[in-house]
């Protein structure tokens, strides 16, 4: 049975896109099959995964506006069992569009459930904002992942995001258990990154909300997108690649002991 996760937090640079394309990545390689569905208009994950934005037919744009089928949309990666539905600007317009629509809040839902059980885990990429898009991602996913960068003003907003989300599963029935809380662009060397760690424990999330992986600041990680390859391609045995496989293989054990 399938897995949606959604990979959300409205602040920017916070580490989703990484997350997304290197989580998948290397749940793929460990032997999942995978699908990472892009619906940021800035369409990070896409151009990561070195798929051309501006020559794509179909988009997760074309599933909202309802011009395609959504099995037509999936595309090959360069990793076997891990695909994606690309995103590109024509999504910017989906937020007016969408509110036009009876139901604007379930509609990426009604587009993924169908396809839901042909993979082991799919990752939905949130864009940078509490918008109707990652409105669509709260009700969508059946779980949450939210990573948080271990910096000065990371948890700016965290009051907002735990409002959505109540909001969703008050109004619209839909729950969003958080699958974990993801510290990212960590550095231990610093006092700054370790008071995040304890301020997020302290007054947001106990502990066992907490990934035990923790995701070092790693320049690999954040060249590897240029070269249009997850890191985990770009360098395997980069400290940035190896905490990505730590965290699946943790993922893969929450299942397990289920
Ligand atoms: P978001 O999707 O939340 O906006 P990104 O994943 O795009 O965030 O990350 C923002 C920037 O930080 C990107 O340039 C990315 O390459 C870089 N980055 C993300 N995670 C790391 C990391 N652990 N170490 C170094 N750079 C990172
Ligand atoms: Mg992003």
């Amino acid at each position: 049975m399938g897995e949606i996760i959604s990979i959300i937090n409205q602040k920017g640079g916070c580490g989703k896109t990484t997350t997304a394309v290197n989580l998948s990545s290397a749940l793929a390689i460990l032997g999942k099959k995978v699908l990472i569905v892009d619906i940021d208009p800035q369409a990070n994950a896409t151009t990561g995964f070195g798929v051309n934005k501006a020559t794509l037919n179909s988009t997760i744009y074309s599933i909202i506006s309802g011009e395609a089928k959504i099995e037509d949309t999936i595309q090959e990666t360069m990793i076997p069992d891990l695909y994606i539905i690309p995103s590109n600007l024509a999504l910017s317009g989906a937020e007016v569009e969408l509110t036009s629509q009876i139901g604007y809040h379930t509609i990426l839902k009604e587009a993924i459930d169908p396809i839901k059980n042909g993979f082991d885990y799919i990752f939905i990429d949130a864009p940078p904002s509490l918008g109707i898009l990652t409105l669509n991602a709260l009700v969508a996913g059946d779980s949450i992942i939210i990573p948080i960068q271990a910096e000065y003003y990371a948890l700016e907003g965290m009051a907002d995001l735990l409002k959505t989300m109540k909001l969703v599963e008050n109004r619209l029935k839909s729950p969003c258990p958080i699958k974990g809380i993801l510290l990212t662009l960590y550095d231990g060397r610093t006092r700054l990154g370790r008071e995040v760690y304890q301020e997020i424990k302290n007054f947001f999330f106990p502990q066992e909300y907490i990934f035990k992986t923790i995701i070092p600041r790693n320049i690999r990680l954040a060249e590897a997108p240029s070269h249009g390859k997850p890191c985990i391609i770009y360098d395997k045995d980069c400290k940035g690649s190896k905490a990505y496989l730590k965290l699946a293989e943790e993922l893969i054990k929450m299942e397990d002991e289920k």
